[in-house]
């Protein structure tokens, strides 16, 4: 008899569990900047290192990489994916996407979004409309917009927003002879009009950082992202935020504050 009540709770907490982790799970949309040397000195780099591991990580473990648009279709339909799943993002669009993240992507054949600001576009450190009209020839990837000027959006009156939104959209379409479908808040900044306003622009949903759960997980218009900076070197780190949970976690921790 006692065993047969400790096989009935056994059983109970593992349904349990297995409902509430199944819940709770997300796909992870990784958030990346620069792939270059000097990770100790700021946290949007990795080094080329670091990123072929974790990339290395994904392919032998198995991950389905979504695109961004696979993901967004998941989210529309409110599924989940079919076995573990992650998108990988850049955001800026530095020069080393194209010259030591790129490589990496083809190699292992993972789909990616880089988010550009046209008005940085052949600056310094960042790519030229000729390397980011390779990239876009790329079935692997795909081009976002990340507004015009890095303007931080939730600080921008309404015209200067709509200008934000919908300039950088025409200009990276006219350059690159494409549809922008993708936005990305310059540093994840955002308010429920930026949202609407992103919708009306015609974008089929927008990227975020961290929206302090502030906003639903299958929130199209703010997508959240994970940081992957130098602590994910560890790839204990790493495993953990490509669980799906991590976000939930972070979540709640975000909430007690
Ligand atoms: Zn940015």
């Amino acid at each position: 008899m006692k065993k047969k009540i400790i096989l009935i709770v056994f059983v109970a907490v593992s349904i349990f569990t297995g409902i509430f982790l199944y819940n709770v799970y997300s796909v992870p949309v990784l958030m990346y900047h620069s792939i270059a040397q000097g990770a100790e000195n700021s946290r949007l780099i990795v080094t080329p290192e670091s990123f072929e591991r974790q990339m290395s990580f994904l392919k032998k473990g198995n991950y389905h990489i979504l695109s961004l648009d696979e993901y967004v279709q998941l989210l529309r339909e409110n599924k989940k994916p079919d076995k573990r799943a992650v998108v990988i993002t850049f955001d800026d669009g530095f020069l080393d996407n194209y010259t030591d993240a790129y490589p990496i992507l083809k190699k292992y054949r993972i789909p990616a979004t880089i988010s550009v600001v046209p008005e940085w576009v052949g600056r310094g450190d960042m790519m030229s409309w000729e390397q980011i009209r390779e990239l876009n020839g790329d079935e692997l990837i795909e081009i976002a917009s990340h507004g015009l000027s890095h303007c931080l959006l939730d600080t921008l009156s309404k015209d200067s927003t709509i200008r934000e939104l919908r300039e950088s959209k025409r200009v990276l379409e006219k350059k690159l002879n494409t549809v922008i479908d993708y936005l990305c808040y310059p540093c994840g900044n955002f308010t429920p009009f930026v949202k609407e306003l992103a919708e009306l622009s015609g974008y089929k949903a927008a990227l975020a950082t961290h929206p302090d759960a502030r906003t639903a997980l299958n929130d199209i218009y703010a997508i959240r992202r994970i940081r992957i900076s130098q602590s994910s070197d560890n790839m204990l780190i790493f495993w953990v935020q490509v669980s799906g949970y991590y976000t939930f976690f972070k979540d709640r921790r975000v909430k007690r504050k």
